[in-house]
């Protein structure tokens, strides 16, 4: 049905939540799939796991060259490592600032850049196969309080998926986004955990969703899947919400 079968994905942030998921989700699906991420030792069989940080420029080229020649080449990229921020513009300091824009905007340019000529490569061997899939977020457009620095992180994501778009069509590489809401990932328990009654909040996280409950790893995956396979052949530049309605709904009047 997605035609993946024997395709080769590279998933950055891939040894949790949302990533591992996506990773699986590929390789259950016939793609040979290596997980880039600081942490790779949890990550098993299919899986390729490859030690990388995607602020290191020089480091995340290796990785990504290293994950290209072990599988062969490489068809499909997934930029999905990023790292959380709470707070308004007085909350966190510039350095903080320069963290998270390093990692969520600069680490999917970095392995972006990386990518670019296996993916080039799969494009002329076999038109229809190369494609990037950008983590973004519902934060890039919904104004939400207390992220302001992940917000802005997220809509550069957002913005970035669309100029690679436009940059890399006529190449035949289609590059996309999916926005999930907020997913029941390890990020999102360890937010829980650290609130003064994590059970509680948790019923009122679920409470706040249009359907009563966080969406799952596994349903962005899913979205992750389509937009990376070449059943979405046609399907380039397009931001993919996964959020439950979040964002599309309007539960009261107005
Ligand atoms: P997670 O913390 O469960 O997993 C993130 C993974 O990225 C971890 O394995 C971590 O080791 C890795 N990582 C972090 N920094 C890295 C770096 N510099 N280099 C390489 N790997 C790195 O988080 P998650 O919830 O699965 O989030 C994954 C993506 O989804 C992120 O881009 C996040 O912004 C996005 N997202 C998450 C939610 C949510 O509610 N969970 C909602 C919208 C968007």
């Amino acid at each position: 049905m997605t035609g993946l079968t024997g395709l080769r994905a590279v998933v950055t942030g891939g040894a949790s939540g949302i990533g591992l998921a996506a990773a699986r989700a590929l390789a259950a699906q016939g793609a040979a799939v290596a997980v880039l991420d600081l942490d790779p030792g949890g990550v098993s069989e299919p899986l390729l796991g490859l030690q990388a940080d995607v602020s290191d420029g020089v480091g995340v080229r290796a990785a990504v060259d290293l994950a290209a020649e072990r599988l062969g080449g490489l068809d499909i990229l997934v930029n999905n490592a990023g790292i959380g921020a709470v707070g308004t513009v007085e909350d966190n300091p510039d350095e903080q600032w320069h963290r998270v824009l390093d990692v969520n905007v600069l680490g999917m340019v970095r392995t972006t850049r990386a990518a670019l000529p296996h993916l080039r490569r799969a494009a002329a061997a076999r038109p229809g196969t190369a494609a990037v899939v950008n983590t973004c977020s519902i934060a890039a457009t919904a104004g939400l309080p207390q992220r302001a620095l992940y917000s802005a992180s997220k809509g550069a994501v957002l913005s970035l998926t669309l100029a690679m778009a436009a940059d890399h069509v006529r190449e035949g590489i289609r590059v996309n986004c999916v926005n999930p809401g907020t997913a029941d990932t390890p990020w999102v328990s360890r937010l829980l955990d650290a609130a003064d009654d994590p059970e509680a909040e948790r019923a009122a996280l679920n409470a706040r969703q249009p359907l009563g409950r966080l969406v799952t790893a596994d349903e962005v995956a899913a979205a992750i899947v389509y937009l990376a396979s070449p059943a979405a052949a046609s399907v380039t530049g397009t931001a993919l919400a996964v959020d439950g309605g979040m964002q599309g709904l309007r539960l009261r009047p107005v």
